[in-house]
């Protein structure tokens, strides 16, 4: 997606070790007319799949998978990240790695908003390890509920998670792929 593409070259900022920070749009203050583009585009790609939930995790897949959900009139449902040991049984629970964080922690989501029946478009930020999304596939998975697919903001596709997703079937869209970035000369799309 050009528009999103151009976004990044003008205000992305790459750091060392292959983060690439979009706080000034996408991670902290949220661009509204950008996100608009971003699910027009999501509902165009999967607009045939009877999608009727959105699946993402917090925080920041929330906005771009609510704007999303417009398109498709439909719920959001946020999986949350559990912060006590003790996981009551009236959830799906699963594992998430952050590379970013270097923390892993369980991923939940009631089983009153995600079952069978439901066909889901999982929405997230960023696709770098595939931790995230794999633990979101997970949960689908686990609830009985059918997977259109996932779509993805920005994917670092120099990293391993969209081939290692891709690899078991799921059908994954970004709107920008990442084939190298680096501080000195920026970023460069596949
Ligand atoms: P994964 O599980 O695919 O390694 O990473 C996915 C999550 O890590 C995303 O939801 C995002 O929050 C975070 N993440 C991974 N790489 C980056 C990055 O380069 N920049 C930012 N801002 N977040 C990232």
């Amino acid at each position: 997606m050009k528009l999103l593409e151009e976004r990044i070259v003008r205000d992305g900022i790459v750091r060392e070790g292959g983060v690439l920070k979009v706080d000034s749009f996408l991670n902290h203050q949220m661009d509204i007319a950008l996100f608009r583009e971003m699910g027009r585009e999501f509902a165009r790609l999967y607009k045939d799949c009877g999608v009727n939930k959105i699946l993402t995790i917090e925080a920041s897949g929330i906005g771009i998978a609510c704007i999303t959900a417009q398109e498709f009139g439909c719920p959001v449902v946020f999986a949350k990240k559990n912060k006590t040991k003790n996981i009551a049984g009236d959830v799906w629970t699963s594992r998430v790695e952050s590379f970013t964080h270097g923390k892993v922690y369980d991923i939940i989501v009631s089983k009153d908003y995600l079952k069978k029946g439901d066909k889901v478009l999982i929405i997230d930020d960023f696709l770098a390890m595939g931790s995230a999304l794999n633990g979101l596939i997970q949960l689908v998975h686990d609830s009985g509920a059918e997977l259109a697919g996932a779509g993805i903001a920005i994917e670092k596709a120099f990293q391993p998670g969209g081939e290692m997703i891709r690899s078991k079937g799921v059908r994954v869209e970004s709107l920008a792929r990442i084939e190298s970035m680096d501080p000195a000369y920026g970023v460069k799309f596949c």
